[in-house]
């Protein structure tokens, strides 16, 4: 085997793909939870953040709550989620968008994914109304920290009179229209985990203009407990709130969102510029209509130029070729200078656990007979794969996109995805 991208000497520390950055701010707050004693799921803290991400996002109120998944949890039975119901979901996403659908006993449908913006497609979602007329429920995630094509899947929603949840955990602070992702859906998500945009080393909120589910969010979230002198509950409950010492960190965080995106939509366009003239693309945005937050940079092959690439479900192979690469070849290059990439989201209809589960693209069902999707071998009657998740999968990577990365950590990161081309 000919070595063309390993021949490069490691980073003595390792580069990550998206690790927190701390500013100093955060710890005053958790000395201030500590001194001030609040160190439960009450406090000042947590009354700032909620309030602070209400205003960022422009929505009436926010939850801070334990985690993103958690805030998907109760979203989905805010939406009313009955076991067995249907729900429309993004496909190339984390699996914590689905799961806590299935919590309350959802059927995930999984809608195909569009080149534009790398999220779910307008076109796929109309097709699924067309099968599943009876379907409220649609869950959509802004890859990345890209924006959706809102519009269209917000009207189609109204359509069919349809609740849109927006997992925006990646994506909080990009706007489409001049309007924050968070704001379109009825309820939304937002996370602060380690590798977000901003982080409060965990947890999450809960977004929404109503003010009877807000109100829902807080006591379920709380065991729901019921307003009397003694613990008295008539409903499920959950140990979901965000913890006032966590709060702290994420209060401290929100001043520097503007100045992570900032430094993330840098590293964006140097990736860019400098990766001009080899055959791959950046993961794209609707420039016109959307800012996103470019909470991580990935990048996506041409056709032509992958070499042949062979993927099980747990491990990778391929065949090194000259001028050519593949996502695996790239990642295991990165890796070799100890730095971190990540293959993009494997798609949920791709996953052993939602295998079963229906998967609609925009000719239809893309597992019935009579769908493009198998008579014409992978590819729609326009000539594009109609399985565009598996095609981004197969041909898309995440580049380290730590906004502590120095332009020349950058440079070395390009330098060798350029010699996987050599
Ligand atoms: C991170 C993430 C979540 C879950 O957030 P947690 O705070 O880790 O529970 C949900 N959806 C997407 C798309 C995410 O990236």
């Amino acid at each position: 085997m000919f070595d063309k991208c390993r021949k490069y000497e490691p980073f003595s520390t390792k580069l990550w793909l998206a690790s927190p950055k701390m500013h100093g701010e955060e710890q005053k707050w958790i000395d201030d939870a500590i001194r001030t004693n609040w160190m439960s799921t009450v406090g000042e803290n947590i009354d700032e953040t909620e309030r602070l991400l209400a205003e960022k996002v422009g929505c009436k109120y926010a939850v801070a709550l334990s985690a993103g998944t958690a805030a998907l949890h109760l979203a989905a039975k805010l939406a009313k989620i009955k076991p067995g119901d249907k729900v429309f979901s993004s496909d190339m996403t984390f699996d914590a968008t689905v799961n806590p659908m299935v919590y309350e006993g959802a059927v995930p449908v999984f809608i195909d994914t569009e080149y534009d913006t790398w999220n779910m497609d307008p076109i796929a979602l109309e097709r699924a109304f067309e099968l599943y007329p009876e379907v409220r429920v649609i869950v959509l995630t802004h890859l990345y920290g890209t924006p959706g094509k809102l519009d269209e899947i917000r009207k189609i929603a109204d359509m069919h009179d349809a609740v849109l949840i927006e997992d925006a955990a990646e994506s909080l602070g990009a706007t489409y229209k001049g309007k924050q992702t968070g704001a379109f859906g009825e309820f939304s998500c937002i996370s602060f985990n380690g590798n977000k945009i901003i982080t409060g080393s965990s947890g999450g909120a809960l977004l929404t203009d109503n003010v009877e589910a807000a109100g829902k969010v807080r006591k379920w979230s709380t065991q729901s407990r019921e307003n009397a002198p003694w613990y008295q509950h008539e409903e499920l409950g959950y140990n979901y709130r965000m913890s006032n010492v966590i709060a702290g960190v994420v209060r401290g965080q929100i001043p520097y969102l503007k100045e992570h995106i900032r430094e993330k939509k840098k590293i964006y366009e140097r990736y860019k510029e400098r990766l001009k003239g080899l055959p791959v693309s950046m993961n794209p945005y609707d420039a016109e209509n959307s800012e996103p937050n470019f909470w991580l940079s990935c990048m996506m092959l041409t056709s032509d130029a992958m070499c042949l690439q062979v993927r099980s479900e747990t491990e990778a192979l391929y065949i090194p070729e000259h001028r050519k690469s593949c996502p695996t070849e790239i990642l295991e290059a990165i890796a070799s200078i100890n730095a971190e990439g990540r293959p993009v989201w494997k798609p949920m209809h791709m996953q052993p656990i939602y295998r079963m589960n229906p998967f609609i693209n925009r000719y239809g069902d893309a597992r019935a007979k009579t769908n493009a999707y198998i008579k014409r071998e992978n590819y729609g009657a326009d000539g594009k794969p109609s399985d565009v998740g598996a095609d981004i999968f197969n041909r898309g990577l995440c580049l380290p996109s730590d906004n502590k990365m120095t332009e020349e950590q950058q440079d070395k990161v390009i330098e060798v995805i350029r010699a996987c081309f050599e």
